[in-house]
């Protein structure tokens, strides 16, 4: 029997990916994935606008922005009651601080000479919530900068302008919304926080109290030690695996749905649990 194809982590532009809903699933199928979970950033909106039949096993998933020790961190739940009033609420919560935060950029943009870009970002982004891509496309279109990379390494990056870190719920707030909705709360691509081995252990530690059971073992295309790091975590932690290529538009050659190596056979899934 041919291998299942999961991929638990991709975004559309119910907040900063470039397909509708509906383009990430006949996109996702093409590319013969078989489970999908769409994890927008602080939303679920793409679950309000699906078609009749997915053609795929969905799970309902969210990508939930905190911060911990200062640092920007994410949190995926998944198979979650999109319908639960306490996830709802936080998710509401959050969208609030995004807008507030949206602001806050704005403001620091301006500042330092870049005329007022807030009305440009909210259009972009129309009903998503405004994130920093729709800043770096708005540096990008007016000339600022040659790329989105350049973007966020020059204003939008970890130190610089556009990094406003407070506002998000704390880490055991968005984990126990996904716990009361039914999830299972996933730390989110783990070596992208650029955090010492130590430092991510103490992240767990407090992860794990709060509720989380599970961890990104596999996200995108990575290097063989940081599955072997990654897999260590999840077995030290009691955490269950999960893989995703955290997509967010066909551009990205290097990571497109279900595009990154497999989970090995005997660790125990995040999709065992639902
Ligand atoms: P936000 O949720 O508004 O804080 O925006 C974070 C999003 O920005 C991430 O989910 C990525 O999609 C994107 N992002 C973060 N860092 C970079 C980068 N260096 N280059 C391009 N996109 C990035
Ligand atoms: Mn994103
Ligand atoms: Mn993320
Ligand atoms: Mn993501």
């Amino acid at each position: 029997m041919n291998r299942m194809i999961v991929d638990l982590h991709t975004h559309t532009n119910a907040s900063d990916g470039s397909l509708t809903p509906t383009e990430l699933l006949d996109h996702a199928r093409q590319l013969g994935v078989d489970v999908l979970s769409i994890t927008d950033h602080d939303t679920l909106g793409a679950y309000e606008r699906l078609p009749e039949n997915p053609g795929l096993q969905l799970i309902t998933g969210v990508e939930l922005s905190t911060t911990w020790a200062g640092r920007g961190v994410h949190i995926v739940g998944l198979n979650v009651d999109r319908h639960s009033p306490a996830l709802l609420a936080g998710i509401q919560q959050q969208k609030e601080a995004r807008l507030e935060r949206a602001g806050i950029i704005a403001h620091r943009l301006t500042r330092i000479g870049i005329p007022s870009p807030l009305a440009a970002v909210a259009a972009m982004a129309g009903d998503a919530g405004i994130g920093r891509p729709h800043f770096a496309q708005h540096l990008v279109d007016i000339g600022v900068v040659k790329d989105l990379r350049a973007a966020f390494k020059k204003y939008l990056g970890a130190g610089k302008p556009g990094d406003v870190k407070d506002g998000w719920a704390s880490l055991e707030d968005v984990t126990g919304w996904i716990v009361a909705a039914g999830g299972i709360a996933v730390l989110a691509h783990p070596v992208k926080y650029k955090m010492t081995t130590s430092k991510l252990r103490l992240m767990l530690d407090d992860f794990v109290a709060a509720g989380g059971r599970g961890i990104e073992v596999i996200s995108g295309s990575q290097q063989p030690d940081v599955t072997l790091r990654m897999l260590a975590l999840a077995d030290e932690f009691e955490l269950a695996a999960s893989c995703g290529s955290d997509f967010h538009s066909p551009d990205a050659a290097w990571s497109q749905p279900g595009r990154f190596a497999p989970l090995p056979a005997q660790v125990p899934k995040v999709w065992e649990q639902w």
